[in-house]
């Protein structure tokens, strides 16, 4: 078999360069792109040659779920363009019945191959749920995260958003959780992965230095499903 040509990642997917990159390829294209823009040397785009290269349809290679929180932006904290990856956010990246259809959507029908569920350091959703703030209807939106902050049950110290500790341990288990939650609450998701066709893992975005770590040990493939 021949080695395909490396694609140029400053032109569109389409549906042949979408099919041609495996799940790692995917996770690989995410971490290089998070790569350049921590050292500054993001690719140059034609954003409006893009948007005419994707006018006919879609073939994004990644759906991400992260955050609302303003210093994480998906497609530049992993330098990608238009058509390169869904985004799903929401505070505290969890998932409900919309967003877990919204990456159903993502992945099962225009062929993502691979979830990132992307927690962040500092996020005020899981400080907040730390906190067991009560607020209109932030309430029942910090309950998503709770089970996060219950599951962390043998730390030692402040339980509050005030022990920064405590608040990077809740923030990582919510992500773990969340990776799990996708395969164990869609069965479109649990198939696709058993198929080989999709990855799901979770990763930690740092505000402070724009590095993306990936949680390895959370990924989910069809070996460790
Ligand atoms: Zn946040």
């Amino acid at each position: 078999m021949s080695t395909p040509e490396p694609r140029d990642p400053t032109v569109a997917l389409t549906a042949e360069t979408q099919a041609a990159l495996s799940p790692m390829d995917v996770l690989q294209a995410l971490k290089d792109g998070n790569k350049r823009f921590i050292d500054g040397t993001p690719l140059e785009r034609d954003f409006m040659k893009q948007v005419r290269e994707t006018a006919g349809g879609q073939y994004p290679m990644a759906a991400i779920l992260g955050c609302i929180d303003s210093r994480v932006p998906h497609e530049i904290v992993f330098d990608k363009g238009v058509g390169d990856v869904f985004s799903a956010r929401v505070a505290g990246n969890f998932v409900n019945t919309d967003i877990l259809g919204s990456l159903e959507f993502a992945t099962a029908v225009a062929g993502a191959k691979v979830i990132v569920v992307l927690g962040h350091t500092e996020c005020g959703a899981v400080k907040g749920a730390c906190d067991h703030v009560e607020l209109g209807n932030l309430t029942s939106t910090l309950a998503n995260i709770s089970p996060a902050v219950y599951a962390i049950n043998d730390f030692e110290g402040e339980r509050s958003s005030k022990n920064k500790d405590f608040v990077q341990a809740v923030a990582h288990e919510n992500v773990e959780m969340t990776v799990r939650n996708m395969v164990d609450r869609s069965t479109v998701m649990r198939n696709l992965v058993q198929e080989g066709k999709l990855m799901v893992i979770g990763a930690m975005h740092d505000v402070a230095t724009g590095e993306v770590m990936f949680m390895e040990e959370s990924m989910i493939t069809a070996e460790t499903l």
